[in-house]
């Protein structure tokens, strides 16, 4: 097989090779060949670019990526984006180099019942419904590939905190969907978003597409036949990324399509319907007050059954995963439906993710397909996929910080205890945040929770200022508190140290 080698066009002492096998992996738009050693891929756009469309993608494979790749902390992006990094052409089509897909997030497995899907990529879309995980359906993924519920908030978290970026060097991803992430549910790493080529810089490089058709704003769509010119014309941008956002977020913890129900089957042809249920009457199938897009007709016909409990909103309500997402969803799905200035942003989720998962508890039942369930404040606490009761007591320290000496205010942050939870400076002082700027130094544990001799303690492993403040004692490192119901604790005397107060549920 003829390998062809080609210059950079930024950088003439830079040249790159790929593999002509005559049957390259074609992309929407592009076709894409592997290097000889795999590193990386050249793709190809299919058509000619016109000048602004090649001025775009040379300026994301330099100077975007440099304001995001070549400053402090900037190698962390390569975690979570697939960025192109140089530019060739060949016989007048342009070619992008950009880094091969990580190893992770190729099939080991694919379906359970067949090898169609081994060793092909994990295309977001393949974790987005609840076709690929129910136990009797025909596409159902291997359970060694789906992971447990807990590893979808880290894919969120990614995918949160690369739109994040992206909007704050001014950027919008323009087509944020399923197909342009990759999700690994098996390692915790979480996902990649790919194809970034089509990145729009407002007011430079305008939008090449609407998007994909799950993820296009209501407003995006409602005003797609008018012209591009139309000042009432609404065309991808950050805006719509934030609904991109939510909607991939939503799938990705409960494995359906807010806004795909049933609410015009079977009354009007397909466009149209297309246009009500995702456009300017599109209703959140979970509205609290107006239920008529209540059902998955449309999506599921006779097979409801089938895709349990995916399908079952009275057992699995969005509210399943916990306060501080049910907020934004209202927000995006309610408020920011028809309303783009109400959209939460992308760091908002990813504060609320990351909230969320100080919330968690291990299901009791160790066949549980989840895993991990959000405690949802209740007297008497059920794990919502599988209705196991929770075996054990569960302290919960609700938070708080020093508004000014001897004035406590509340944080709206709690802490769910499970045995061996592990408790952080992000947990202990509210000036730092757990995001990806943390130092080493601020993610090593504090201390851990245990559950021992049937009484719940703290063990204090490195505050150095840790005291009970119910029992006016000091918990020196190495020493451990017990945790009641009622007790007060002050994490540190330090500038931002927070106070907890406990309950014990689930009596
Ligand atoms: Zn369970």
């Amino acid at each position: 097989m003829p390998t062809i080698t080609l210059k950079s066009i930024l950088d003439n002492t830079k040249t790159y090779q790929y593999v002509d096998n005559g049957e390259p992996m074609r992309g929407g738009v592009k076709d894409v060949y592997f290097s000889p050693d795999k590193s990386y891929v050249v793709a190809f756009f299919r058509t000619k670019l016109d000048f602004n469309q090649k001025e775009r993608v040379i300026s994301i494979a330099t100077i975007k990526k440099d304001s995001i790749f070549n400053v402090d902390n900037g190698q962390y992006w390569k975690n979570i984006y697939c960025w192109p990094y140089d530019v060739v052409e060949k016989d007048g089509l342009t070619g992008i180099i950009v880094p091969a897909y990580d190893k992770r997030f190729f099939f080991k497995q694919g379906y359970a019942n067949n090898d169609i899907l081994k060793g092909k990529e994990k295309n977001g879309k393949w974790f987005a419904s609840a076709k690929f995980r129910a136990s009797n359906s025909k596409t159902k993924l291997d359970n060694s590939e789906l992971g447990n519920w807990l590893s979808y908030f880290q894919v969120c978290v990614n995918i949160a905190r690369g739109v994040k970026r992206l909007h704050s060097a001014g950027l919008a991803h323009s087509d944020l969907s399923y197909n342009n992430v990759l999700i690994d549910p098996t390692s915790g790493s979480g996902a990649n978003i790919i194809d970034i080529d089509g990145l729009v810089v407002p007011g430079k490089y305008p939008p090449e597409v609407i998007g994909t058709a799950d993820f296009i704003a209501p407003e995006v769509l409602a005003t797609k036949h008018l012209s591009k010119t139309d000042p009432n014309r609404k065309l991808p941008n950050q805006k719509t990324d934030l609904h991109a956002l939510a909607v991939l977020i939503y799938m990705y913890l409960l494995y359906r399509h807010p806004l795909r129900g049933g609410n015009y089957f079977g009354q009007i042809d397909e466009i149209e319907e297309e246009n009500f249920l995702m456009g300017s009457k599109a209703l959140f199938i979970e509205h609290p007050t107006d239920n008529k897009n209540r059902n998955f007709k449309r999506e599921y016909g006779d097979n409801l059954e089938k895709f349990k409990p995916w399908t079952d909103l009275a057992k699995t309500p969005y509210t399943i995963t916990g306060p501080y997402l049910k907020e934004l969803f209202d927000q995006a799905f309610i408020k920011g439906l028809h309303n783009p200035i109400e959209r939460p942003t992308a760091d908002a989720w990813e504060q609320a993710l990351i909230k969320t998962n100080d919330l968690k508890l291990e299901c009791s039942n160790k066949q549980c397909e989840q895993k991990w369930f959000i405690y949802n404040n209740t007297k008497d606490t059920k794990c919502p996929f599988c209705n196991t009761k929770y075996n054990n007591t569960i302290p919960v320290l609700d938070l708080f910080y020093q508004f000014k000496p001897n004035v406590w205010k509340p944080e709206n942050q709690r802490i769910v205890v499970y045995n061996n939870a592990t408790l952080h400076r992000w947990h202990t002082n509210r000036n730092i945040i757990r995001n990806e700027k943390l130092v080493d130094n601020d993610k090593v544990s504090e201390g851990y929770f245990a559950f021992h001799n049937n009484k719940w303690v703290f063990v204090n492993q490195k505050l150095t200022s840790l005291k009970d403040v119910t029992e006016d004692k000091e918990i020196p490192i190495g020493s451990m508190v017990e945790i009641t119901n009622g007790k007060k604790l002050l994490f540190s005397k330090e500038d931002g140290g927070r106070v907890a107060i406990i309950t014990i549920a689930n009596n």
